[in-house]
């Protein structure tokens, strides 16, 4: 249990990749803040579940990360509960799929807010307590969507290039502070945030369920599989051992080669 007595918060962990990296992070005992919306019941069964793993604390925080006074209250939550957080993932994300002239106004804020600009504050937040401690992981998840385009999602697309840009300024100003800052770019990962943009894409591209699968989705992921979110938390566990303290600045593809086309 290499992270007993550290303290792991991370951004949408209430389904998906953000909840494997929680369960990870769990087995190796780590404190953890868990966030995210749902089913109140079922985010309580997995924050007891966390804790039963970890023999460790996890707390929970229904912050909507597209508004800055909730950040501020989820950073001074894991604060009062933990003296501050060593390890933050910063995951929570969306999707809209949409040609440009129809793309809403709303989605563009939402997705601009949640995927990119939700970072800065937590990171900003979190950063003084890490830089005591002369030690932090920082770890976005970003996306292949960071390193390559794909029609009808100008906003995800944004998004995920400037987390790229925000995560290695950070590595650059925090390197010699026993802070590291990475990001982790997916494929496709086979989530609800998958499963949701397939009826979308169907009508923007006049598809069937399973054109989008195979001939979208897949179709650029050269080993023709999904991603597992086990996979992708085994990455950031990983950033988070003393052998990966020269790893930062770094955007760290998992993408079944994708992004090597
Ligand atoms: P998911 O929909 O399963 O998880 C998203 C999480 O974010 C959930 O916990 C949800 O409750 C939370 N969330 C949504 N809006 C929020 C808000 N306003 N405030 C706080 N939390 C909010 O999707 P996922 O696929 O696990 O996505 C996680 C991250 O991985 C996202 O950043 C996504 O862009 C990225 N990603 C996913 C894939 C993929 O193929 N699934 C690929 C690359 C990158």
């Amino acid at each position: 249990m290499f992270l007993k007595g550290k303290t792991a918060l991370v951004t949408g962990s209430t389904s998906g990749i953000g909840l494997a990296y929680a369960k990870a992070l769990a087995v190796e005992g780590a404190n953890i803040v868990i966030n995210g919306f749902g089913d109140a019941d079922a985010i309580e069964a997995e924050r007891k579940a966390l804790e039963e793993t970890s023999g460790a604390k996890a707390v929970y925080s229904d912050a909507d990360l597209t508004k800055p006074e909730r950040i501020e209250e989820m950073m001074k939550l894991a604060a009062q509960e933990f003296g501050g957080v060593d390890i933050l993932i910063n995951n929570a994300g969306t999707q809209h799929v949409d040609p440009i002239e129809d793309f809403p106004v709303d989605k563009w804020d939402l997705i601009i807010a949640l995927n990119l600009t939700s970072s800065f504050h937590t990171v900003r937040h979190a950063v003084p307590y890490m830089k005591e401690r002369r030690w932090g992981r920082i770890i976005a998840t970003a996306s292949a969507h960071s390193k390559a385009a794909s029609p009808f999602k100008t906003a995800y697309v944004t998004a995920k290039h400037g987390l790229a840009g925000f995560t290695k300024t950070i590595a650059l100003e925090l390197a010699e502070h026993g802070i590291t800052a990475n990001a982790i770019s997916p494929g496709y990962v086979w989530t609800s945030l998958v499963e949701n943009q397939i009826p979308d894409t169907m009508k923007a591209r006049g598809m069937s369920r399973e054109d989008v699968i195979n001939k979208v989705l897949l179709e650029g992921q050269p080993t023709k599989q999904f991603v597992t979110p086990e996979q992708v938390a085994a990455l950031a566990l990983y950033l988070c051992r003393d052998e990966a303290a020269q790893i930062t600045g770094a955007n760290l593809s998992i993408d079944g080669g994708w992004t090597a086309e």
